[in-house]
């Protein structure tokens, strides 16, 4: 009889603990290995939107999220810098599905963390190296440790240490924006609509504005141009007085919000060309590590949770043989799917930032590109994948 399979996540963010979460709940024996001593409790928003939050509510998380999340809805706007509007955001997908939410960063951590069994996450392992013959994966640690398994799914970030073993080296494309984040007390800002995500385009530069935890905190994230590459970061200190400068002569609604802020991060925006591949042997990349994008589309987390369900459908069964066939077959279905949104947030970072000689055009570009919205919600990954491998599902 051939054994059940063992799989290291490598990486506890958003996508690595996402998928251990797809994996477990499958009965595969999935480990994830953070660098970090904790999981980090820092961050602002992140947007769930339908293809993610499905998702999310397939891994049986729905209680969970609605717990912690602030949904969007009717009333979500494109803005010029001014106020005057240019088109509603679509937050349905075309079955008219809710599922658009601002959630915090952490609480999203937190919710997935806690539907793992305590002995799943590793943390204060930093994964140094990697090796692999045809029946084993190999791990080794900074502090040493040098563990085998049937496959690694390499989860760890843009500037993923295991990307390397799968194609040539390369540094991620500096955006020329970083992003200011944070949040405001709904209390301070009484006036502020209720569910809804609202953006503002200007020059060069843009702002989005979402609730978080059931409303109660109202995220901003201020896309403004440097020149020299920056960090990327959830926790570079950030100057108040330089963020409302930079958003000075605004719809007085941003004005009056930025008004309120005392605390502010901010994040150099990179991404990368598509890779040409993900997979190599019995490893296998997952989320930014795989298909870094620009916050454009506010994709990134809901792609990496498609990555995630994607990985539950195809390894469940999987024999240790099976492995490199079904990473491939991973790779077939999530590399274009990745691509493509990836190269839309590039486009839509364009739109944003009023790269356009004629605002009438990037206007009306705004308006048709609910299509292409519609094609990254209406996305199952789930119904993909199983049938890629002609199974049923545990939904
Ligand atoms: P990450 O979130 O980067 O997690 C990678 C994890 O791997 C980290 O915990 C890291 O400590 C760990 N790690 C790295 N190297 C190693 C190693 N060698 N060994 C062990 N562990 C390692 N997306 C949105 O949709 N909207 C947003 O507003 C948004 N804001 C973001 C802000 C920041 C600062 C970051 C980093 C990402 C943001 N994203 C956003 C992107 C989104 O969070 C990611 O696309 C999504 O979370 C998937 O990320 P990931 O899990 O692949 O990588």
């Amino acid at each position: 009889m051939t054994r059940a399979i063992r799989v290291a996540i490598v990486g506890g963010g958003i996508g690595g603990l996402a998928a251990a979460v797809a994996l477990k709940r499958r009965g595969i024996d999935a480990t994830v290995f953070e660098q970090a001593r904790a999981l980090t409790e820092i961050g602002a928003g992140v947007q769930l939107q339908p293809n993610g939050t499905r998702l999310l509510h397939s891994f049986g998380l729905g209680e969970a999220l609605s717990a912690v999340g602030a949904p969007l809805g009717d009333g979500s706007a494109y803005f010029r810098q001014d106020g005057a509007p240019i088109a509603p955001i679509r937050t349905t997908d075309s079955q008219d599905r809710p599922g658009m939410m601002g959630v915090h960063r952490a609480d999203l951590v937190g919710i997935l963390a806690d539907a793992l069994p305590d002995d799943t996450i590793r943390t204060g392992h930093k994964s140094i190296g990697f090796d692999q013959t045809a029946t084993e994966a190999v791990l080794t640690f900074e502090n040493g440790d040098e563990l085998s398994f049937d496959a690694v799914i390499a989860a760890d970030g843009i500037h993923s240490a295991l990307q390397q073993y799968v194609v040539e080296p390369s540094e991620p494309v500096y955006s020329g924006s970083v992003a200011f984040r944070g949040y405001v007390p709904r209390e301070l800002v009484p006036e502020w609509p209720e569910r809804v995500s609202l953006l503002w385009m200007g020059a060069d530069r843009h702002m989005l504005v979402y609730p978080l935890r059931g409303g109660k905190l109202i995220n901003y994230v201020g896309f403004v141009p440097r020149a020299q590459a920056a960090i990327e970061s959830w926790s570079a200190p950030g100057d108040p007085d330089q963020l409302r400068a930079e958003f000075a002569g605004w719809d007085p609604l941003i004005q009056h919000l930025l008004e309120q802020v005392d605390e502010t991060f901010w994040w150099g925006l990179r991404d990368r060309a598509p890779l040409p591949r993900w997979t190599e042997g019995r490893l296998t990349l997952l989320g930014d590590a795989a298909h870094p994008m620009l916050p454009h589309l506010g994709q990134g987390a809901n792609q990496s949770i498609e990555d995630a369900a994607t990985l539950g459908v195809l390894l469940d069964g999987a024999t240790p043989e099976d492995l490199p066939d079904r990473l491939q077959t991973y790779e077939k279905i999530r590399l274009p799917r990745a691509a493509r949104v990836q190269q839309g947030a590039r486009a839509n970072g364009l739109r944003y930032d009023s790269a356009y000689v004629d605002l009438e055009q990037r206007d009306r570009e705004i308006q048709d590109s609910v299509q292409f919205r519609l094609s990254i919600f209406d996305y199952d990954a789930l119904a993909v994948a199983e049938e890629a491998v002609g199974i049923h599902s545990l939904r």
